[in-house]
Order: structure tokens, then sequence, then C-alpha cells
């Protein structure tokens, strides 16, 4: 395979226990289907927690390495990133470092989670004083998203 930014040939590459394929020209990555998610799972495993993957697609610049379709650019879980995918489900490309954002964006991720869930516990106790629990169960709802 070819990279789709700079055309270079990629090398397979142990990354994390991860096998992807790597472009020596400019350092991106291909990560075949699911190999998205297997890169998630190195920081933060919990699937149902991860929220949507796919935000907002729209038409990207490159071309898939394995059928040569037009890539889509979509945004990375409502984070401020961008990443290309192919739509017949072939794989990922990330942009040099942008396997980083993906690891970082999972930590954030964790503290995230962390922190609403320490909401949702103070919220409790304050309304457990109040004693109604079916106003307990609105304001959980207005966390669960
Ligand atoms: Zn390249
Ligand atoms: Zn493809």
């Amino acid at each position: 395979m070819n990279c789709p930014r700079c055309h270079a040939e990629l090398t397979v590459e142990d990354y994390r226990g991860i096998e992807i394929d790597r472009c020596p020209g400019c350092g991106g990555m291909w990560l075949d289907y699911g190999e998205l998610d297997q890169l998630e799972d190195t920081v933060f495993d919990k699937d149902e927690l991860k929220g949507s993957l796919m935000f907002r697609s729209f038409e990207g610049e490159l071309v898939c390495p394995k059928c040569g379709g037009r890539m889509q650019l979509f945004n990375y879980r409502a984070y401020n990133l961008e990443l290309d995918f192919c739509e017949q489900q072939h794989g990922v490309w990330l942009d040099a470092g942008e396997e980083k954002r993906v690891m970082e964006l999972m930590k954030q991720r964790i503290k995230d989670i962390d922190r609403k869930g320490k909401a949702e516990e103070e919220w409790g106790n304050f309304l457990a004083k109040l004693g109604s629990p079916s106003f307990m169960d609105k304001v959980k709802g207005l966390f669960r998203k």
C-alpha cells in the first residue's frame, strides 16, 4: 500500500501492540478498520463510555490506499480533530502525530467521565436530602449523554 498523503510505500510496524502501516515519508499511519478502536483501547477500553465515533463527515482530499476511493473526513468523537476514513470501512488515515492526539483525547475522556461521575454523586447527595426521586431521575437524565 502507498501513503495517501505523500505516496511513499507504507511499511508494517508494531505500534503499541497493533500492526499498523506507517509511512516512512511523512510519518502518518494507516489503521485498518477496527484498529482505531484498538488504539483507543490502549488508553481507555470502555467502548460504551467513549461516545459516538463520528460526527459530521464531509468529503476529504485523500484517496483510500486499499480501494482507491475518495476518503471522507470526520470529526473524531466531537473533539477538534479531523480524521480521514474510507466509507468502504477499509480503514482510517492518521497524519503524523494524530495517533498521539487520539490517545490524549481518550485520556481527556476518562477525566471528563470521572468529573461527571463526581458531579452526579454530589447532585445525588443534594437531592437525596430534598427527597424527590422523580426529579432526581430527570436530573440524572441530563447528565447521561
Ligand atoms: Zn506519507
Ligand atoms: Zn477503501
